[in-house]
């Protein structure tokens, strides 16, 4: 390379940044762990840089495409999810972003199955039972009981990448499963989960034989005992099929009484004030939650009531925080590999220099040729 290529980084993303040095970049790195202020990005960008590495903290939109106006030539972002950086401003200024998706698939989905299962076996209040010196006998009962997962019906909204790894984990216990998408339906992939059902069945693995099938959204939540949400947040006007306070009253009042709900996607897909009355009103049994409208949870949410504490799990939105998977260079197994490669294919002109081809460029469609 003749002029090194100047990148901004908004958050430190290990190892790969190194790569991207010893390639002959010229790398800065916000070096705090808080996101840095939009101004501050605007005037990175503003500066000259050739590509900028986000992440679902920095909302990047026509201000940030301005400011980069003749220089910036790409957006990795250091996640799957793309709802901070606003596609149609990114389309409109000819600027390709690029996401990490696939490789944080199987962590995010084991994620969400294990927070169904702590929920549903009462993990933690358990362990604060044990915690608190409140565990003074061994009962058939009390002081509460959980519920078990295998066996059970879930039902899986949104078939994408994570929701059919959650499926695959779901399989070895033997659940039942009700999947819904709009946009996206693998009736292959249901094909092969029956066969295997049949066969754990057929071989004496399982006393019944565990079924899946697509159904309507509505039939979804009324027949299962577990809901886990895998979608995209898309707001009004984003898609035909918005997913934006998807779970509202109206939503959250078809779910069975003992049903719990588990989202692991993005906050604003649960409408946040009617989940916390569903559940101090026990019109579902309980919530596992990773996202939140507003993050990180502020002190006042309602979900922070004591009087839900039992029910209602909150993570950090920590779902993809497995070594590997955050931090690995390659860029087939982690998501510092895959964002360096997303910008690295674009300022190196790889693929002949066509952007259509660009395996982790996620607007391709602003630069299709005419046909
Ligand atoms: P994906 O695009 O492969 O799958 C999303 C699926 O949702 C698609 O099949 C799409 O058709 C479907 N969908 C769209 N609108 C829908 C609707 N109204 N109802 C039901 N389904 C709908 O994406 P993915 O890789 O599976 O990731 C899903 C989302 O998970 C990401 O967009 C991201 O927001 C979130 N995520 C969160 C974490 C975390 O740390 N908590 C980690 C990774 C991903």
């Amino acid at each position: 390379m003749n002029k090194k290529l100047r990148v901004f980084a908004t958050c430190d993303i290990g190892e790969a940044i190194e790569l991207l040095r010893r390639r002959g970049y010229d790398v800065e790195v916000y070096p705090h762990p808080e996101p840095p202020a939009k101004s501050l990005i605007v005037e990175k960008v503003k500066s000259g840089i050739d590509g900028l590495i986000t992440t679902l903290r920095d909302p990047i939109d026509a201000e940030v495409f301005e400011a980069g106006q003749g220089t910036l030539k790409v957006v990795a972002q250091y996640a799957v999810g793309f709802d901070n950086i606003n596609r149609a401003d990114a389309n409109r200024y000819k600027i390709p972003f690029s996401n990490t998706a696939d490789v944080l698939t199987e962590a995010t989905a084991e994620f969400a199955f294990f927070m169904m299962g702590t929920l549903a076996r009462k993990m933690w209040p358990a362990e604060h039972l044990t915690r608190e010196l409140k565990w003074g006998y061994w009962h058939p009962y009390l002081p509460f009981l959980g519920d078990e997962v295998t066996g059970k019906t879930v039902a899986v909204i949104g078939t994408g990448r994570i929701g059919l790894a959650f499926i695959k984990k779901c399989v070895g216990f033997d659940m039942n499963v009700l999947c819904y998408d709009p946009a996206y339906e693998n009736h292959e992939f249901v094909k092969t989960i029956q066969e295997i059902n049949d066969l754990r069945h057929a071989r004496g693995l399982t006393k019944e034989k565990a079924w899946i099938k697509y159904v309507p959204f509505e039939e979804a939540l009324r027949g299962a005992d577990f809901v886990s949400v895998h979608v995209p947040l898309l707001r009004a006007g984003e898609s035909a099929t918005p997913t934006y306070h998807l779970f509202n009253e109206k939503n959250l009042r078809l779910m069975k009484p003992t049903a719990y709900l588990v989202n692991t996607s993005r906050g604003p897909v649960i409408d946040e004030a009617a989940l916390a009355r569903a559940l101090r009103e026990n019109w579902i049994a309980g919530a596992a939650l990773d996202v939140y409208e507003k993050e990180p949870l502020p002190v006042d949410s309602p979900l922070r009531d004591a009087a839900i504490a039992d029910r209602c799990r909150l993570m950090p939105h920590f779902a993809s925080a497995a070594r590997i998977t955050r931090l690995s260079t390659d860029p087939d197994k982690g998501m510092a590999g895959r964002c360096v490669q997303g910008l690295i294919d674009v300022l190196e002109g790889n693929y002949g220099g066509d952007i259509t081809k660009m395996p982790y460029v996620v607007n391709k469609e602003a630069f299709a040729k005419p046909t």
